[in-house]
């Protein structure tokens, strides 16, 4: 990434601070990011409005403090405190289209792994343009992968932390390597779990299913999204149960869903095609539905959205 492409400000342990101040001792580098837990949060820029919308930020600044709690993190930040700084750091960014927002938060002090004991608790936020691909038709090929998804017993799926990545990189490098996009975890039942870094869904008979939330998944606010979406609008029944590597072969339609990957279509997966295609047309209609809602457009659910104000220029 070049010089330009950087955001002007980012916000660190209770400020906005320039991009290029935001530095730590290389010594550091590592100690946190064995401990950090982090959140990954979507803006979308309603041009018409000329506002920019923060898709479900209380849950996000939520589940981080939950994070937090699991690792057994100082408590240093509020939720209140993580979504008034994620709102003025976008505002100070001044941006104009869609973003990506991302607080990580990590323990600092005695260089040792447990974070009880002398050490704090350091947070910052930060932010880049990352335009939506809710308007594109695009999909991809899955496989399960050969690796494991971690679990309860190993490292716990639930909290959000850089080091459960590790299973992720994993995955992803098999998948690219054996000429697929992408990859699905199987849990150590041998169940379904999730992708690399977003939950799936399944469309098999009208009806949507997804790994219930014990199947060693992350508690993800799109898939919750999803559901309440499909109930409220489509009308769909929605199984969250344990699901079957044959069963998803057999399935009409599969899409990923995460923050990141909003509604991501899978054509196929260990190369079985999906019956209907992809993205096949129930898949269409919530993304369709997602994209009207985090744009602020489907007044409906404007509860989700939080508006940055983009009118009003953050002090500095
Ligand atoms: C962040 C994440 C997801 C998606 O969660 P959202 O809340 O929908 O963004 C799914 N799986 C993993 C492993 C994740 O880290």
């Amino acid at each position: 990434m070049s010089q330009q492409e950087n955001p002007k400000y980012l916000w660190w342990n209770h400020r906005i601070i320039p991009w290029e101040e935001a530095t730590v001792h290389l010594t550091d580098y590592w100690w946190a990011s064995v401990t950090a837990v982090f959140e990954g949060i979507r803006g979308y820029w309603n041009n018409a409005e000329g506002e920019m919308y923060i898709f479900r930020l209380e849950d996000h600044a939520r589940r981080l403090e939950q994070s937090m709690q699991l690792i057994r993190m100082p408590k240093e930040f509020t939720v209140d405190e993580i979504c008034q700084a994620t709102i003025d750091l976008v505002r100070a960014n001044d941006y104009r289209g869609d973003v990506y927002i991302m607080p990580l938060a990590y323990a600092v002090g005695n260089k040792a792994f447990s974070v009880v004991g002398d050490r704090t608790t350091e947070m910052f936020i930060y932010s880049r343009p990352a335009v939506s691909r809710l308007e594109e038709d695009f999909s991809l090929h899955a496989c399960y992968s050969s690796w494991t998804r971690i679990n309860e017993r190993v490292l716990p799926p639930r909290i959000k932390a850089l080091a459960n990545y590790r299973n992720s990189q994993l995955a992803s490098s098999e998948a690219a390597m054996n000429g697929y996009d992408t990859a699905l975890f199987l849990n150590p039942e041998g169940k379904v779990a999730e992708g690399t870094g977003s939950c799936v869904f399944f469309v098999r008979k009208g009806k949507l299913i997804t790994p219930d939330i014990t199947s060693g998944i992350l508690e993800s606010i799109t898939r919750d999204t999803v559901i309440h979406l499909a109930r409220e609008v489509l009308g769909l029944e929605v199984e969250e149960r344990v699901v079957d590597r044959t069963e998803t072969y057999l399935a009409d339609e599969a899409f990923l869903c995460g923050t990141h990957a909003e509604i991501t279509p899978i054509a196929s997966i260990d190369r079985h095609e999906m019956k209907h295609g992809a993205p096949g047309p129930i898949t269409r209609q919530l993304r369709d539905i997602y994209r009207e809602v985090v744009y602020g457009r489907d007044f409906r659910y404007r509860n989700w959205l939080t508006p940055v104000g983009m009118g009003v220029r953050a002090e500095q």
